[in-house]
């Protein structure tokens, strides 16, 4: 069979797949371990716990007063007082009566302390006149049982407190602690092991090389299986390499219960651990390739009783899949409850086009909108990291559809059920000018979400209402001027700050020493060697960097990044020799600068929000002198 043919044979709907991995693994039997009461906290219980003694241990008084017989007090009253003898004796707590009380007796009892033989009532000592040292006068009756507590009535000796899979919580602490428990069989937490693949990974503290990522699947799958109950033991990145990652693989099984990697299941080349697993123990792989997305190239296997996941590269295919797919079997495991579920009813304020055959799930950010919520996707790509970490959840994509409509009605299932709206949303361009203005506003406690989706997507949810602001630095060819010809009706313009563009290069290219910004481009123009990083149409910069051209098309005209970073890095790491990006930006990445105009980085404010307490705050942040001088800083101009 070709690999293809293989591939596209084996592939599997999510719930088949899980209903396989599931049959594969439970029921089983859970290890358990002995822990002091103190440490079992958050654990789940291995058996029905069943209290070995009464509590209380014995009869005791509820208040502070006198026991005595009730019979002796069934006639007393205002008018005919009952004189009842002390025997002397004073119960306090922790000590064992020796007297009897007998007809016509009381002894003197604290809150706590055992009933003698012979009594059977208490009365409150507030309710008692004392006659002298040696007798007190009861003025109502008493009842039989009246402030006792019996040997047994909070718990009875033989009855179960605490059922197998309970989870400890500091109640059942209490519990077990009142019957002199003092240890207990609890459910071990699966050992995890944890793996990364791939010859480009460094772990994080270490210095990245050309062509070279930080490990982001390791630390943060780590994370994610002690959020689940597992103990998680991540050992390093393991190059793609066949003996090396079949070594690493079977140790890391060895003292483990079970073992995640990441990576190197896309069956190219460079990927062999999949081949690796059907050597690891039977019965081996039960799933390679869900009709999932995120995560289609996710394999589930089962080596001697022991699940073996390889979870997506791409960290949010890889956490998603995690959350969806392993978080749930790894629970099982620790004996704990299925993670509560939340979900909430959510509008998709934009079109979201999915591949036909495959259930797709969409990240999505919650905001508020003028009619409801808002499902907002965070998606750049299953490859980008914040997709899945600034989400507050996700919506499902049927298989059978190849994209979930404009205004579509969805149900979010939160990834916590406590969802907290943002005070402030901001939809658009981003720019690290407006971190200056929204930490005081954070650190003041206000909640502040920033959705990127560049100026034109910020724009038209700012149109639709969905957010309170929209950043944006749109260039009007027509007007030659920025941001207002672009606002309808409904909006305002709220001046930002002005960010200087100018041409980069490398400090060291002499070809560019002593050139102002046009003189640059010239000289780039006359150098066939000199390569340049275009931006993509409808950027403010590309029409500046048009206008420079005057119609030229040079090398490395076609390679059009969207964004003032991509430009920097390109020419920083010699990728383009020059480019046209921000002035900060330019000396974020070390390099030269000449500039060439200022860009305006204006706010669209809806001014139907214009009286919402944190759009008040932010523009007052904004007009303050602090942060015009922590802009400046920056590099940026307050407008
Ligand atoms: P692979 O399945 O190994 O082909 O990986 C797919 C993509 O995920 C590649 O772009 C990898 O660089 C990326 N990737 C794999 N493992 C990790 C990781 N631990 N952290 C971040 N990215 C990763
Ligand atoms: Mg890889």
């Amino acid at each position: 069979m070709s690999q293809a043919q293989e591939q596209f044979l084996s592939i599997l709907s999510r719930d088949e797949a899980m209903a396989r991995f599931d049959a594969a693994l439970f029921p089983r039997q859970l290890r358990h371990e002995t822990l002091k009461l103190h440490e079992t906290l958050g654990r789940a219980v291995a058996h029905d716990i069943v209290a070995p003694i009464d509590v209380p241990p014995f009869d005791r008084a509820n208040v502070d007063g006198f026991c005595l017989r009730a019979a002796d007090a069934t006639s007393a009253s205002e008018v005919t007082p009952v004189r009842l003898r002390l025997t002397g004796e004073i119960i306090s707590c922790g000590v064992e009566p020796k007297l009897r009380v007998t007809q016509g007796a009381a002894t003197s009892i604290a809150t706590g302390g055992p009933l003698p033989r012979g009594a059977d009532a208490v009365v409150m000592i507030e309710q008692t006149q004392p006659v002298g040292d040696e007798a007190i006068e009861l003025r109502r009756p008493a009842t039989p049982g009246q402030f006792i507590s019996y040997a047994g009535s909070d718990m009875a000796r033989g009855e179960t407190l605490v059922r197998a899979g309970t989870l400890i919580s500091a109640r059942e602490i209490g519990m077990l602690a009142a019957c002199g428990i003092a240890a207990l069989d609890v459910i071990a937490p699966p050992r995890v092991a944890i793996l990364s693949t791939g010859d480009e990974l460094v772990q994080p503290g270490a210095a990245l090389g050309p062509a070279q990522i930080y490990d982001t699947n390791g630390p943060m799958i780590a994370a994610a299986v002690a959020e689940n109950g597992g103990v998680p033991s991540f050992l390093g990145a393991i190059p793609d390499e066949e003996t090396a990652l079949e070594a690493a693989m079977s140790k890391a099984l060895d003292g483990a219960d079970m073992l995640l990697l990441s990576g190197g299941t896309s069956k190219g080349a460079g990927d062999v651990t999949y081949r690796i697993i059907a050597r690891l123990g039977a019965p081996g792989v039960i799933a390679h390739g869900v009709a999932l997305k995120p995560g289609k190239p996710l394999c589930l296997a089962v080596c001697n009783g022991k699940p073996v996941v390889i979870l997506p590269g791409f960290p949010t295919s890889a956490m998603f899949t995690f959350h969806d797919m392993i978080a749930p079997v790894l629970r099982r495991m620790a004996g704990l409850p299925a993670r509560a579920e939340s979900r909430i009813e959510a509008r998709l304020p934009v079109q979201v086009s999915s591949e036909l055959g495959r259930t797709e799930f969409v990240m999505a950010a919650l905001v508020d909108g003028p009619d409801g919520l808002l499902a907002y996707p965070t998606g750049k790509g299953s490859g980008a990291v914040t997709s899945f970490s600034q989400a507050d959840g996700f919506f499902k994509i049927d298989a059978l559809a190849d994209h979930a409509p404009a205004g579509g009605q969805f149900e979010v299932k939160l990834f916590s059920p406590n969802l907290r709206l943002p005070d402030l949303t901001i939809i658009g361009s981003h720019c690290t000018g407006l971190d200056l203005v929204t930490g005081p506003l954070m650190a003041s406690g206000r909640q502040v979400r920033v959705i990127a989706v560049g100026s034109l997507g910020g724009l038209a949810a700012a149109k639709r209402g969905e957010c309170d602001l929209a950043p944006i630095h749109l260039f009007d060819d027509k007007s030659e001027s920025y941001n207002q010809p672009f606002l309808s009706e409904g909006l305002e313009l709220i001046p930002g700050w002005r960010r200087m563009q100018g041409i980069v290069y490398r400090r060291d290219d002499a070809r560019f020493t002593g050139l102002d910004a046009p003189a640059a481009v010239a000289m780039a123009l006359r150098d066939e060697t000199c390569l340049m990083v275009n931006r993509n149409q409808g950027a403010g910069t590309r029409i500046l960097l048009d206008r420079l051209l005057n119609g030229a098309r040079p090398d490395g005209y076609w390679n059009q990044p969207k964004s003032h970073n991509a430009v920097a890095a390109a020419v920083a790491q010699g990728r383009a020799d020059w480019g046209m990006t921000i002035e900060p930006v330019a000396k974020a990445y070390g390099l030269g600068f000449l500039p060439f105009a200022e860009e305006h980085y204006d706010l669209a404010l809806v001014t139907s929000r214009k009286d919402k307490p944190a759009v008040r705050a932010f523009l007052e942040l904004l007009r303050s002198d602090a942060i015009k001088i922590a802009l400046n800083e920056a590099g940026f101009r307050p407008a």
